[in-house]
């Protein structure tokens, strides 16, 4: 929860650090911010998310209308629909790293984990041994329908993330420290699921 200018600064500097790791490649991927006043802070599309600067930062009602003559990026309602659905959210990163989006191939609804002392970044994962299913949903252009199919299974999420099929991640956290820790948690265990199956990453 921040003001304008601190939120401004976070999703640049996020999106700095997200680029460099190969996670927004090519203009993709958008990261957003809810403010202390309930407005969101959201990057627009079609810019370089390593070299964002205010002009590519719009706000946002909390209903996902734009506070500007700019239209916000259609997967802007995925972001929107995070926030409605959790009050404790104050950042949402969608990525479309080459780990996740292979991943995504793999399984067909769910991705089940367990065994990996890394699970205890997300909140409420106590223990290693405990199984987290990942959501996995197909991508769908008509985002109407595709938040309206996701809309059904958000609660019962087990940790604060999805994949969608043939295209990346999503994930969220209260804050950005949140937020980016169990992003880096949902990439290490990518990696170790590729690994695992012999699907090496350049
Ligand atoms: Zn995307």
């Amino acid at each position: 929860m921040m003001n304008e200018r601190e939120a401004v600064s976070a999703l640049i500097d996020c999106g700095r650090q997200l680029y460099v790791n190969g996670w927004l490649p090519a203009t993709s991927g958008n990261l957003s911010l809810r403010l202390d006043d309930g407005r969101l802070a959201i990057t627009v599309s079609g810019c370089c998310k390593g070299q964002l600067d205010h002009h590519a930062i719009m706000f946002l009602n909390s209903s996902g209308r734009a506070l500007d003559d700019r239209r916000p990026s259609a997967e802007t309602a995925l972001h929107v629909q995070i926030y409605q659905c959790f009050s404790t959210v104050g950042v949402v990163l969608h990525t479309h790293s080459l780990a996740m989006t292979l991943l995504s191939e793999v399984f067909s609804n769910e991705w089940l984990i367990s065994g990996l002392e890394i699970l205890k970044a997300f909140p409420g994962i106590n223990s290693h041994e405990e199984t987290v299913r990942v959501a996995v949903f197909d991508n769908d252009q008509n985002i109407k329908r595709l938040t309206t199919t996701i809309a059904a299974d958000l609660l019962m999420l087990e940790i604060p993330g999805y994949l969608l099929r043939g295209h990346g991640l999503y994930v969220w956290g209260s804050d950005m420290v949140a937020a980016q820790r169990q992003l880096e948690a949902f990439e290490y265990l990518g990696r170790y699921e590729l690994a695992r199956r012999g699907m090496t990453l350049i």
